[in-house]
C-alpha cells in the first residue's frame, strides 16, 4: 500500500476499541502528515478507532498533494484499486482530502463513483462528521468551502512519534511564486496566535517530546501582519524546559531578515539547519517566477547566516528547466550549488500545474530531453558537493536524536543530527527517542554510518 501514514500506526485510542476503523494514508508533506494527525485526533472524538491494513477498513481517506503531478498519478492510481476494492466490499467509505481534493473538488467525483466524499484543505476538522453522514445515509459529500480556522484541537497522545512532533504555526501562502499551487490550494496565509502555539508546545513537551518542527509555508514570516516575528517564537521556545531542538520549515530569502538571523544566533535550540529554497541561481528565473529576491541577495542572508551562526548548514529546493530558462541561467543554477553547498537539496525537473500563476501565462518552452539533462547535471553536481562535505565529516562526533530502526537493516538504527543530517549506526532498539553520541566513521552522498560513542559532543 503506497504512502502509508505512521500515524495510523500508533495504537488505537483507548475508550473507541471496537468503533468503526479508519485507515489514513497520506501523500505528500510534512504538512499534510499533521494534518492526517489532526484529522486523528477529530475522527477519535468522533468515536472512530483506525487500522493499517485496507481489508480491515470501514473507511479509507487519502490525504493528497498536488505539488507534483506524479503526487496526483499516485493517487488516482490508487483510487482505481480502492474501486476494485469496493466492488467487492459495498460498504467501505472511500475520501479524498487535502490539496487535491481541493484543486479537484467536484470532477473528483465525477471522475470516480466509487468515491464518497471530497474535503478541502479547510475541512479536515468536520472529518467525523462528514463520514458519519457518508455511513448513515449512503450520500456523496463535497467540503470545499471550509473557513481556514488555524485552531484546530490535537490530542498530544496521537502523535505517531514519541520524541518528535510537528506543530502548525500558520496555514496558507499570501505569495504568488508562479509555478506554485499551494496557495490556490490552502488559501491565503493565516498565522496561529503565539499563545496558542505555546501551549500546543508545552503539551506536547510535557508528553515527551524533545523536538518540534514549526511548520508554515513561509515560516520565516510567522506573525508578520499582527506585529510579530518568528524570533518572538524562537526566543520562548529556546526557555522551555524539557525542550531540547526546535526547527521550523519552510523559510522563503524574502521573509529573512537581520531580526530573525540575530533570534536565530540567540536560540541555540534552533539547531544548525535552515531550509532556504533559491530555486534557481539567475535573477531572470527568479523574476519570472515572481520569487521576490534576486541571486545577490540570496548569496548575502546565507553569508550574514554563517557568520552569525557558526556550523549552520543549508537546504534548499531547485527547479530545472523552468520557463524560459537558458543554458546560461542553468549555468547560474550549478554555480550557486558551488557557492552555497547546500547539505541537501530538492531538485525537480519543472511541470506545469493547473491552477498556477504560470499556467497559461508563460510558456513551458524548455524541451523535456533539455530538461532531464540539466536535472541530471544538477543532482551529480550536488551529490559531489554532499559526498565531499560527508567526507569531512570522518571522526567528528555529534549529538543524535535516535528516530528509529533502518528500513535495511533491522540491527541499525537511524537519527539526525542537530545539522539535520542522517546518520546511522548499530544500537538497541530501547536507544529510540534518545539522545546519544555517534561518531562517524563512514560517508555516502546521502547518509553518513557511524558508532555510537561516550565521549562528548565535539
Ligand atoms: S512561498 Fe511561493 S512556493 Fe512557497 S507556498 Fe507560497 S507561493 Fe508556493
Amino acid at each position: 500500500m503506497p504512502g502509508v501514514n505512521d500515524a495510523v500506526l500508533s495504537p488505537p485510542p483507548p475508550g473507541h476499541a471496537g468503533g468503526p476503523k479508519v485507515l489514513l494514508e497520506v501523500f505528500g508533506c510534512q504538512m499534510n502528515k499533521l494534518d492526517a494527525e489532526l484529522m486523528a485526533t477529530a475522527l477519535r472524538r468522533g468515536g472512530y478507532d483506525f487500522t493499517d491494513r485496507d481489508e480491515e477498513a470501514d473507511a479509507v481517506m487519502l490525504v493528497t498533494c498536488s505539488i507534483r503531478d506524479q503526487a496526483e498519478h499516485r493517487v488516482h492510481s490508487h483510487l482505481g484499486e480502492l474501486a476494485q476494492l469496493k466492488q467487492r466490499r459495498p460498504e467501505l467509505a472511500v475520501g479524498v482530502l487535502g490539496c487535491m481534493a481541493q484543486r479537484e473538488g467536484d470532477a473528483l467525483l465525477k471522475r470516480w463513483p466509487s468515491l464518497d466524499f471530497v474535503a478541502g484543505t479547510r475541512d479536515f476538522p468536520a472529518v467525523a462528521d462528514i463520514l458519519d453522514e457518508v455511513r448513515a445515509d449512503h450520500t456523496r459529500v463535497l467540503a470545499i468551502e471550509g473557513a481556514p480556522d488555524v485552531r484546530t484541537p490535537r490530542d498530544p497522545a496521537l502523535r505517531p512519534h514519541k520524541a518528535r512532533a510537528f506543530v502548525s504555526v500558520m496555514r496558507g501562502c499570501h505569495k504568488r511564486c508562479t509555478y506554485c499551487v499551494v496557495p490556490k490550494t490552502r488559501g491565503d496565509e493565516v498565522s496561529r496566535p503565539m499563545d496558542d502555539i505555546l501551549t500546543e508546545c508545552r503539551a506536547l513537551v510535557d508528553d515527551g517530546v524533545q523536538e518540534l518542527t514549526l511548520l508554515g509555508q513561509t515560516v520565516n514570516g510567522w506573525g508578520r501582519r499582527e506585529g510579530r516575528s518568528l524570533g518572538d517564537l524562537l526566543a520562548a521556545l529556546q526557555e522551555m524546559d524539557g525542550l531540547q531542538r526546535v526547527r521550523f520549515i519552510t523559510s522563503h530569502p524574502e521573509e529573512m531578515d537581520d531580526a530573525l538571523i540575530e533570534a536565530m544566533a540567540a536560540c541555540p535550540k534552533a539547531g544548525l539547519f535552515l531550509h532556504l529554497p533559491p530555486q534557481s541561481g539567475s535573477d531572470a528565473v527568479l523574476r519570472r517566477m515572481a520569487r521576490g529576491y534576486t541571486v545577490a541577495r540570496y548569496l548575502q542572508i546565507v553569508e550574514q547566516l554563517r557568520a552569525r551562526v557558526p556550523g549552520i548548514e543549508l537546504g534548499g529546493d531547485i527547479i530545472a528547466g523552468f520557463c524560459g530558462e537558458t543554458e546560461d541561467d542553468h549555468q547560474a543554477t550549478l554555480a550557486l550549488l558551488d557557492a552555497v553547498r547546500f547539505s541537501q537539496a530538492y531538485i525537480f525537473r519543472y511541470s506545469p500545474r493547473p491552477g498556477t500563476p504560470a499556467w497559461g501565462r508563460l510558456d513551458d518552452d524548455v524541451p523535456d530531453e533539455v530538461k532531464r539533462r540539466r536535472l541530471a547535471e544538477l543532482l551529480t553536481r550536488q551529490n559531489e558537493i554532499m559526498l565531499e562535505r560527508h567526507r569531512g565529516m570522518l571522526g567528528s562526533v555529534h549529538e543524535v536524536l535516535v528516530e528509529g530502526a533502518s528500513r535495511r537493516d533491522a540491527t541499525r538504527l537511524f537519527g539526525r543530527t542537530l545539522a539535520f543530517d542522517r546518520i546511522v549506526f548499530p544500537g538497541e532498539p530501547e536507544w529510540v527517542d534518545a539522545l546519544v553520541s555517534v561518531q562517524v566513521n563512514d560517508a555516502t552522498a546521502l547518509t553518513l554510518s557511524g558508532e555510537r560513542v561516550a565521549a562528548p559532543v565535539a
